[in-house]
């Protein structure tokens, strides 16, 4: 493959993937990708061993995370490049998520057992790696599969966990603003993650006004007329067009890495961004 490929949106077993940073390094190699970025759900943990991984298969890296927060009732994922994956801002930040999930999802548990699914920290830990820092609603997904309640993930989203379902909780949030300014502290880069998502105009119209630096324009396999939207829309707001297949491994079968990508002009930016956030070394 001569043509530059980065894929800047995957997650490992640190979150909700199912390949561990290594195995994720190792795949995208075997793609034949020569940038990446590791965008867990709310930690940076994979980067402890991803820096040297990936410098290992010669796959240039860059720092990242999907961070959850909300506008007014709407989830929106915010997706960071470019910060120290060893910032202070960035991991307390992390810390605050990990509290914020612990709670959440003790409320989706408590609706679930209230109709009849009870599901256990142990049952849940079965479906969790060594290294999973945020527990997510895929991890209680497959929980739910492995009682019986349900018989896909899929399932348990549409009928019970997915937003605004019987079972879903918001809990404690962080709003797109404070999302955002956290991203700026840290001397990171902000990209409004999958717009294609957001069925809302509205929130989608509120979100262009705020302070972002890109928008991933080229998601998840997603067909070119689809992405072009969203590239035509970020080069009239003057946005980094970024994109990312979303890998999340066998949990999400079917989006492989690299399904969609970032062009080499665009993962420059963000490179040298990262480089000049780089006073530590890991
Ligand atoms: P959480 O971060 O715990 O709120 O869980 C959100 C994650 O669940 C998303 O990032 C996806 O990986 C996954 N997810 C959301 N909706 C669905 C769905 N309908 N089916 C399967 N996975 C989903
Ligand atoms: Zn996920
Ligand atoms: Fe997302
Ligand atoms: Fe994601």
């Amino acid at each position: 493959m001569n043509e530059f490929r980065a894929d800047l949106h995957c997650h490992t077993t640190c979150s909700d993937g199912t390949l561990t940073p290594e195995q994720l390094i190792r795949a995208a190699e075997q793609k034949g990708l020569n940038g990446l970025s590791i965008t867990d759900h709310d930690t940076v943990e994979a980067y402890a061993t991803a820096v040297s991984a990936a410098d290992n298969a010669g796959i240039s890296l860059v720092s990242g995370a999907e961070f959850s927060a909300v506008l007014g009732k709407t989830g929106v994922h915010i997706l960071a490049y470019s910060f120290s994956p060893l910032s202070p801002v960035i991991r307390e930040f992390c810390t605050k998520h990990i509290r914020r999930r612990k709670g959440r999802n003790e409320q989706i548990l408590s609706l679930l057992a209230a109709k009849g699914m009870p599901v256990s920290d142990e049952d849940i830990a079965k479906h969790t790696g060594l290294f999973t820092h945020t527990i997510g609603r895929p991890h209680i997904a497959l929980a739910m599969m492995h009682k019986g309640y349900v018989s896909s993930v899929q399932e348990a989203f549409h009928k019970y966990i997915g937003e605004g379902k019987p079972c879903y909780a918001p809990g404690g949030y962080f709003t797109v603003e404070e999302t955002l300014e956290t991203i700026r502290r840290a001397n990171g880069l902000a990209v409004l993650a999958h717009p294609h998502l957001i069925k809302k105009t509205d929130i989608i119209d509120e979100l262009l006004r705020m302070n972002f630096d890109g928008l991933e324009a080229y998601y998840a396999g997603f067909p070119a007329e689809q992405n072009e939207r969203w590239v035509k829309i970020a080069t009239r707001k003057n946005l980094l067009p970024t994109g990312g297949s979303d890998f999340h491994g066998d949990i999400k079968p079917g989006n492989q890495p690299g399904s969609s990508w970032t062009n080499e002009e665009t993962f420059k930016i963000l490179h040298r961004h990262y480089a000049g956030n780089q006073p530590h070394v890991l």
